[in-house]
């Protein structure tokens, strides 16, 4: 068996990656059997590493360490075992092993914190079966919306029906939820997701908020007709009014220093030799503060409504998701700090986060703050591309078990 550390983490990435749905690839969606068989292989690892492991009603696999004494409240560590179709193999699961790392190094060196250490894998950060992302945090968060349960995947499948299928009652699921007297905070080891610590030459960073999104199902209307019957004057192409606002949104986006991105167009009905009578769009945008990503939408609506009038065209909006953007815990921030600041690095890195994480969710019911690590190949995720060096992650890991250190001594020096 590999050693603990570095090189057992980066092993077990492997044996995770193996749980998929997708030949030649890897894909594991809330609910799945892959998820039942990565929470299952998880808990093992928990109950190796000296923690006492459950599953909780919203599917998320969790061990618990407990402090110098029984039933202390918890500082929690976790990050997601879900993916995106076609995933890399480190988004979410490393975060996941990382944890149990530093949860069985405090216990080896016999170590007792002034709290129990908790490990949470979320079942579902991604959003990737049930279009809605975040449900495994926000179930442990409190903030689960009653109407979740009749949201369905492609399938036709409900995620009320596919909870009872992996043996969960979905009446039950309000008791995931943990009360904010029993955690101390909340921190998440993720790799960057994005090429900045690569392009500083840099292994570690502190992250100063997540920031928020809002995705939208945009629909542009207009006439279907015949494409060599009908002259250009009469046609109303919903397709070419959707490419203006799409070029736009670019356009928009980088003036803003917003992120603005349409990863799928659908033209109906399809045709070769058919004008498009409608084009559906999505659009997801995210930016450092809350304003300036509004600010953005503002100015896209408004130029497609313009788009739309010119072309007799109707514009349709429908926001399914939104997410505001979560600062972090400014005294996590620095437990942080000072862990990275233990393996050598004397000024860390300091970096907002384009992508959504866990946090934001657990945000509501504790303090949250993450440690980001570099990940190469110009820091591509949702890939199967994604890399990370193993080095890099034995500083991660250093800097991982010297935060929750951090957080013990400060935690001490108030209670
Ligand atoms: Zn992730």
């Amino acid at each position: 068996m590999t050693p603990p550390g570095a090189a057992r983490a980066l092993e077990r990435c492997e044996e995770l990656a193996a749980l998929t749905s997708m030949v030649g690839g890897i894909e594991r969606v809330h609910l799945s059997p892959e998820h039942a068989a990565a929470n299952a292989l998880a808990a093992d690892w928990m109950r190796e590493a000296g923690l006492a492991p459950w599953q909780d009603q919203a599917g998320n696999v969790c061990g618990r360490l407990e402090g110098a004494s029984p039933g202390l409240p918890a500082l929690v560590l976790g990050s997601h075992l879900d993916t995106v179709p076609d995933a890399g193999r480190y988004d979410g699961m490393l975060g996941v092993l990382l944890a149990i790392e530093v949860a069985e190094r405090v216990r080896r060196s016999g170590t007792s914190l002034p709290f129990a250490l908790e490990i949470v894998g979320f079942a579902d950060e991604e959003g990737t079966r049930f279009g809605t992302a975040l449900l495994g945090s926000h179930a442990f968060a409190g903030t689960w919306a009653a109407d979740w349960q009749a949201l369905a995947d492609p399938k036709g499948v409900s995620l009320g029906e596919a909870a009872r299928g992996f043996g969960l009652d979905p009446a039950t699921i309000a008791e995931a939820a943990r009360a904010p007297a029993d955690l101390v905070g909340y921190l998440e080891a993720h790799i960057e997701q994005g090429p900045h610590l690569e392009d500083a030459g840099r292994a570690l960073a502190v992250v100063s908020s997540i920031a928020g999104a809002r995705r939208l199902a945009l629909t542009v209307t207009g006439r279907a007709g015949h494409a060599g019957g009908t002259p250009y004057d009469r046609r109303r192409d919903a397709l070419v009014g959707a490419a203006e606002i799409i070029v736009e949104i670019e356009r928009i986006a980088v003036q803003t220093g917003t992120i603005g991105t349409v990863g799928g167009v659908r033209a109906f009905p399809g045709g070769v030799n058919v004008v498009p009578g409608r084009a559906r769009f999505s659009l997801d945008l995210r930016a450092e503060t809350d304003t300036a990503r509004d600010d953005a939408w503002d100015r896209i609506d408004s130029f497609a409504r313009k788009v739309c009038e010119r072309r007799g065209l109707q514009w349709a909006v429908e926001e399914f998701y939104r997410a505001d953007a979560v600062a972090c815990d400014p005294a996590l921030r620095t437990a942080v700090e000072a862990g990275i600041r233990a393996t050598g690095d004397e000024d860390p890195v300091v970096l907002w986060s384009r992508a959504g994480h866990d946090g934001m969710a657990v945000a509501a019911v504790t303090g949250v703050a993450m440690l980001f690590l570099r990940c190469g190949n110009g820091g591509v995720s949702h890939s199967p591309d994604e890399i990370v060096d193993e080095a890099d992650v034995a500083t991660a890991l250093d800097a991982f078990e010297g935060a929750v250190h951090a957080v013990a001594a400060r935690y001490e020096a108030h209670e």
